[in-house]
């Protein structure tokens, strides 16, 4: 998706060699109407799939999760990571480590909104190691629901979340695919010929 490399290249900030920042568009402030774009581009690629809701991880999986849901016109369900008094329903949790807070967290989706006869498309901002999309995927399952597909935002393809989720038999859709963070570089899979392009503020520590 054109529209993203060119936001990841002007505005993501390789942490390290493992980390993307992209927080002054996804992250902690959001490109609304990239969302937009991203939400389309789900839809477009989920098109022949089944699809009749959509499930995220709270919260920077929501807004992409939100735009695909309005495209697609089926509802948007979130998993908590967060205990809270208003869920009073049973409860369906699993835990997932999380790559970048590096703890493990039991996410958790109520059981009212997901049922047997449903084919829910997963959607999240970045693919690492794939435990977040695993752990959706073990709630979907749980309650006989199927997977219709899972739709990445950012994947980091140096990581082994994709290989992971295909050999669980998957279908996986990455906006864009990393192929390598260095100082001051972004590499993308699909432009080997772009190799060395730089992002204008890539930093590495
Ligand atoms: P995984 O579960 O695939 O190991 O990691 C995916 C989750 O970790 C995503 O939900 C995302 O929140 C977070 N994540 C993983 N890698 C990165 C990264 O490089 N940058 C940011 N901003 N988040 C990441």
């Amino acid at each position: 998706m054109k529209l993203l490399k060119e936001k990841v290249l002007q505005e993501g900030i390789a942490l390290n060699e493992q980390v993307l920042k992209v927080d002054s568009f996804i992250n902690h402030q959001i490109d609304a109407k990239l969302m937009k774009e991203i939400g389309l581009e789900f839809a477009r690629l989920f098109a022949n799939e089944k699809v009749t809701k959509i499930l995220t991880i709270e919260s920077s999986g929501i807004p992409p999760a939100l735009m695909t849901g309005l495209e697609m016109d089926v509802p948007v369900i979130f998993a908590k990571k967060h205990k809270s008094l208003t869920l009073t329903e049973e409860l369906i949790s699993q835990e997932v480590y999380s790559f970048t807070k590096q703890v493990t967290s039991n996410v958790a989706v109520s059981r009212k909104y997901l049922n047997s006869e449903d084919h829910v498309l997963i959607i999240d901002d970045f693919l690492a190691n794939g435990e977040a999309a695993l752990g959706l995927a073990k709630i979907i399952e749980s309650v006989g629901a199927k997977v219709a597909g899972i739709g990445i935002v950012i994947e980091k393809a140096f990581q082994p979340g994709n290989a992971k989720l295909q050999e669980a038999g998957y279908r996986v859709e990455s906006l864009v695919r990393i192929k390598q963070l260095a100082k001051g570089s972004i590499t993308f899979v699909e432009d080997e010929e772009e190799q060395g392009q730089t992002s204008s503020k890539g930093e590495l520590n």
